[in-house]
């Protein structure tokens, strides 16, 4: 682990289940995470409303921890994904399309919650908590509007 500038975090890991993993994060917002040698392309939006109000220092920690939580939580979003994409009989909402994007949706928003769960799960909460009213408002609202973004798009998509 190593930072080379205050305005940029790197490491290099690995998961738990022994991918090799290289993220790279910055105060642009613009992220760079490589698994296994696979560059994984990710919008900071989650982190730029989810780190709000907190120190350079401490949000680029926890970007590179939410990035991290992404590879870490993988087998999730996979496993709700093809619980969605499994055939099964009976009426379907919507149509093929409709529903295959409902799904994609359904698993960027599980994915986004999982690895904000283990970015709680792994960090003090003295770090990852909200400090102003205005932060309070946008963790809740990303708890609270990725949650029922998941919900719908799981029940539309199943
Ligand atoms: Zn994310």
């Amino acid at each position: 682990m190593t930072e080379a500038d205050s305005a940029t975090l790197h490491r290099t890991t690995r998961s738990w289940y022994g991918v090799p993993v290289d993220i790279t994060v910055s105060s642009s917002n613009i992220h760079r995470v490589i698994v296994g040698g696979v560059p994984l392309p990710h919008l900071g939006v989650v982190n730029f409303f989810s780190r709000w109000g907190l120190p350079l220092e401490e949000r680029l920690e926890l970007t590179c921890r939410h990035e991290l939580g992404h590879v870490q939580t993988l087998p999730v979003p996979l496993l709700h994904l093809l619980f969605l994409l499994w055939p099964r009989q009976g009426r379907r909402r919507g149509g093929r399309w409709l529903r295959l994007l409902a799904a994609l949706v359904a698993h960027q928003a599980v994915w986004e919650l999982a690895a904000e769960g283990y970015v709680i799960a792994t960090a003090p909460p003295e770090h990852w908590s909200p400090r102003t009213p205005a932060a309070r408002l946008l963790y809740a609202g990303f708890w609270g509007g990725m949650t029922l973004l998941a919900a719908i798009s799981t029940v539309f998509a199943a």
